[in-house]
C-alpha cells in the first residue's frame, strides 16, 4: 500500500522532471476560499484516495497532487483559472486531465488537477454537411465515434486508449493529428493542435 508520505517523496522527483510545484497550505487555501467565493460550482477533493487517483497516469511518475477539481463547466473553468492567478507572485500550479492515459506524467502536479472528464462530458453539436462536431473536452474518443457511427462518419486519429482517452487530452499530446481547431471560449480562436487547449468546447472536424 502506498501512503501519502510516501508518495510526497516519490513526487520530489516527479516534480523536478515535469517542473511543477506544492502551493504549500496557506496559498491553497486562499485559492479555494477565493474559487468557492467566486460561485464555482464544480467538486473540489482533497481527500487523499481522490489526490491518489490523480497521482498516476499511463507513466512511470507519481506526482501527488494539492487537491483536484471537477468543474462543471467553462464558467467554472474560468473562476478556477481566475482564482489561481489572484496573486501573481504565488499563482497555483493547474494541470488539466482528461482519462490520464498519457504516456510523459504531463497531467501530474503538486499543484492543482482539473479533471475536466467527470462534468465536461458532452457533444454539443453536430453539423453533418459541414462535418464538425461540437464538443467538450472530457468526451472520450469511442464515446464520439458511438455518437457518430449512425451518420456514416468519425473522427480520424486512432489511439490504442481510445475507450479512455479524451478529445482534449489528444488535443493537447498531439495524438489528435496536425490539424488547425477552433476552440469556443465565448469568442472563438484558432490553435494548432498539440498546442494546450483551453479545456472548453472544441469544434473538431470528422
Ligand atoms: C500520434 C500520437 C501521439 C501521442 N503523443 C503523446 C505524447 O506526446 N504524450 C503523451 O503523454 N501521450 C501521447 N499519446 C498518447 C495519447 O495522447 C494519450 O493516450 C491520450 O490522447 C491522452 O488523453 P487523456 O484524456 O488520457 O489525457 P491525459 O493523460 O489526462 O492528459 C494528457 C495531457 O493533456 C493535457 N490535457 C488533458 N485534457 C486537457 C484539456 N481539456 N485541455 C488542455 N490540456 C489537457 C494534460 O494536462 C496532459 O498534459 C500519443 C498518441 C498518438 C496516437
Amino acid at each position: 500500500m502506498i501512503t501519502a508520505p510516501t508518495m510526497a517523496k516519490v513526487s520530489d522527483s516527479g516534480a523536478r522532471h515535469v517542473g511543477i510545484s506544492d502551493p504549500g497550505e496557506q496559498a491553497l487555501s486562499r485559492f479555494l476560499t477565493g474559487l468557492l467565493g467566486d460561485g464555482y460550482a464544480g467538486e473540489v477533493a482533497q481527500d487523499v484516495a481522490s489526490r491518489l487517483v490523480s497521482a498516476t497516469d499511463n507513466s512511470i511518475y507519481q506526482v501527488l497532487p494539492a487537491a483536484v477539481l471537477y468543474p462543471r463547466g467553462g464558467e467554472d473553468i474560468n473562476r478556477i483559472v481566475r482564482a489561481a492567478r489572484s496573486d501573481p507572485q504565488r499563482p497555483i500550479a493547474l494541470s488539466p486531465r482528461g482519462g490520464g492515459t498519457g504516456t510523459n506524467g504531463q497531467s501530474l502536479t503538486r499543484g492543482v488537477v482539473v479533471d475536466v472528464s467527470r462534468h465536461l462530458n458532452r457533444i454539443v453539436s453536430l453539423d453533418v454537411v459541414g462535418r464538425t462536431v461540437v464538443v467538450e473536452p472530457g468526451v472520450v474518443l469511442d464515446q464520439l465515434n458511438e455518437y457518430l457511427k449512425p451518420y456514416g462518419l468519425f473522427f480520424p486519429p486512432t489511439v490504442s486508449t481510445a475507450t479512455r482517452a479524451t478529445i482534449g487530452g489528444m488535443v493537447a499530446t498531439d495524438a489528435s493529428g496536425k490539424v488547425r481547431i477552433p476552440i469556443h471560449s465565448g469568442r472563438v480562436f484558432r490553435f494548432e493542435a498539440g498546442h494546450r487547449s483551453d479545456l472548453m468546447s472544441a469544434t473538431i472536424p470528422i
